[in-house]
């Protein structure tokens, strides 16, 4: 999945010669709880508008807040595998401010005492090890959705809102403004998306909005230590597009500096049909939040004993799996790295590699098909978890193709079927009737017809270019429809042609 973009970052510098970036980024989690924050309303995605709604979420006077057990566990969770410190004593505050998102014209959130703070996540960058300080982690509320009659709410003749998602629990993580780079910051969200599903405490889809990037950046010659002005990048709903909408931003920051210009503090948006930032209106820009403290819900005490609970309970982490699989099955970085951006699938790898008991070749299949069926079929690595069949089925396609029964290409076609139908692979190989065919007489008679059938690829064969074998070795591929053994096809196929004639010319 990364290749695609690291290729593209690689086409010109992600940040423009002779400067550098400062980048920070807010990002927001949607916590993977049963029930609100707030009140018990369920927090399903997809239901009908307003049908998981109450009095509390909706913001109805005379409605109390009770706060969610769970969700202070699943922040206390992220707080610690960010290796913040846990507030003994944490509140929460009403943010103010007058938006129809928000029926109660403030949101509860923690201002001056989070619940976590002073962390770091380290991201590997290029190889090397990268620290990136986590200021804060706190609890709040999420807000409700606004539906607009048309694409832009300039042009719509009304806007409806949908309250099912108001009082979802979120937590804002806030990093110190130590990325450098566009892709920095990309690699520095995968991986806390990683460590976030790690923890189960989220289902971290960028595409529902379970999780969210702003991201602030400034630009500085090399060596200077002040910053430059900032502007705020919002609405950025992929990970790719963090990459895109820094990088633009970058640039664009840059030809105005250069041109004598100033940077205007201020929000942008990010465009992804144009693939521009664009100013958001002035009023985001300057909001006074006129933070009050709660006074309907207690404040936080979080004994030492609970936080060291929670901390007991915390699962391998991405960094730690990743450094075990390299030891344990000899993986190179990039290989740990693909399998261990998602916990099933490293659960799947390391149930497959137990098997069959050579990483590489598991991690080659697992990087390569696994993820490409699961793909073809829009599903996420997390349905692995509920699919044990699965390892047994990789396992024995490996068995099918190393002991030559098969070639690794119908191995490729007997997985995907085997991932569909439920049906053994070796059920399906002999069903089908793809068994590899060794058999020299048949081979023979396929070699020789494709011999007869191309005298133009035999007669440069003839004049020198020896790949011209390969081309007629695929057309017998063609020929037994995949099931020709290729190792056998290719010594007749030599034999037949004898030694490749060398070029006068
Ligand atoms: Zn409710």
């Amino acid at each position: 999945m990364p290749a695609q973009a690291t290729a593209q970052a690689q086409a010109a510098p992600s940040v423009p010669p002779g400067w550098e970036a400062v980048i920070g980024l807010e990002i927001h989690v949607e916590l993977a709880t049963e029930s609100k924050i707030y009140c018990g309303c369920s927090t399903r995605f997809g239901a009908p508008p307003n049908t998981q709604v109450c009095p509390v979420c909706l913001g109805l006077p005379g409605s109390l807040p009770v706060l969610n057990e769970k969700a202070v566990e699943y922040a206390v969770r992220a707080g610690l595998a960010l290796h913040c410190r846990i507030a003994p004593y944490a509140k929460f505050d009403r943010k103010n401010y007058f938006y129809p998102d928000l029926p109660k014209a403030y949101q509860i959130s923690q201002y001056d005492l989070p619940l976590c703070r002073d962390g770091y996540l380290e991201v590997e960058v290029g190889g090397r090890t990268r620290r990136v300080g986590i200021i804060r982690v706190h609890l709040e509320e999420e807000t409700g959705k606004l539906v607009h009659s048309t694409a832009t709410i300039a042009g719509s003749r009304y806007s409806l809102v949908d309250y099912n998602r108001s009082g979802v629990p979120l937590i804002e993580i806030v990093t110190q403004p130590d990325l450098r780079t566009p892709e920095e910051a990309r690699l520095f969200l995968e991986e806390l998306r990683s460590v976030m599903q790690y923890l189960g405490v989220s289902d971290v889809k960028m595409e529902e909005g379970s999780l969210r990037c702003d991201a602030n950046i400034s630009l500085r010659r090399p060596g200077e230590t002040r910053l430059g002005t900032k502007t705020e990048v919002k609405n950025i709903n992929s990970l790719r597009a963090v990459e895109r909408a820094l990088r633009y931003e970058a640039y664009r920051q840059a030809a105005v500096l250069e041109d004598g210009g100033r940077i205007v503090q201020e929000t942008r948006g990010w465009d992804e049909a144009s693939g521009t930032t664009i100013p958001m209106r002035s009023k985001e820009t300057v909001q006074d939040y006129r933070y009050f403290p709660e006074p309907d819900i207690p404040p936080l005490a979080l004994d030492e004993a609970y936080v060291e609970r929670v901390r007991q309970s915390l699962p391998e982490l991405p960094a730690a799996r990743r450094r075990r699989l390299m030891e344990q099955w000899q993986l190179p970085a990039y290989d740990a790295w693909v399998i261990c951006q998602h916990p099933a699938l490293a659960g799947f790898f390391e149930q497959a590699a137990s098997r069959w008991k050579d990483g590489k070749t598991v991690s080659n299949w697992v990087m390569g098909e696994v993820l490409r069926i699961l793909g073809a079929s829009g599903e996420e690595p997390g349905v692995l978890a509920g699919r044990p069949e699965w390892v047994e089925h990789l396992v024995e396609v490996l068995r099918l193709v190393s002991a030559g029964r098969i070639s690794a290409n119908v191995g490729k076609e007997v997985l995907e079927e085997s991932f569909k139908s439920g049906r053994a692979p070796e059920e399906i190989v002999r069903a089908r009737g793809l068994e590899q065919v060794g058999d020299e007489a048949q081979l023979l008679a396929w070699v020789r017809q494709a011999i007869e059938a191309n005298p133009d690829a035999v007669a440069s064969y003839r004049a020198g270019k020896a790949q011209a074998a390969g081309f007629l070795v695929g057309q017998v591929m063609k020929l037994s429809k995949g099931k020709a053994n290729p190792k056998t096809v290719g010594e007749l196929m030599r034999r037949e042609l004898g030694e490749p004639g060398t070029s006068s010319s």
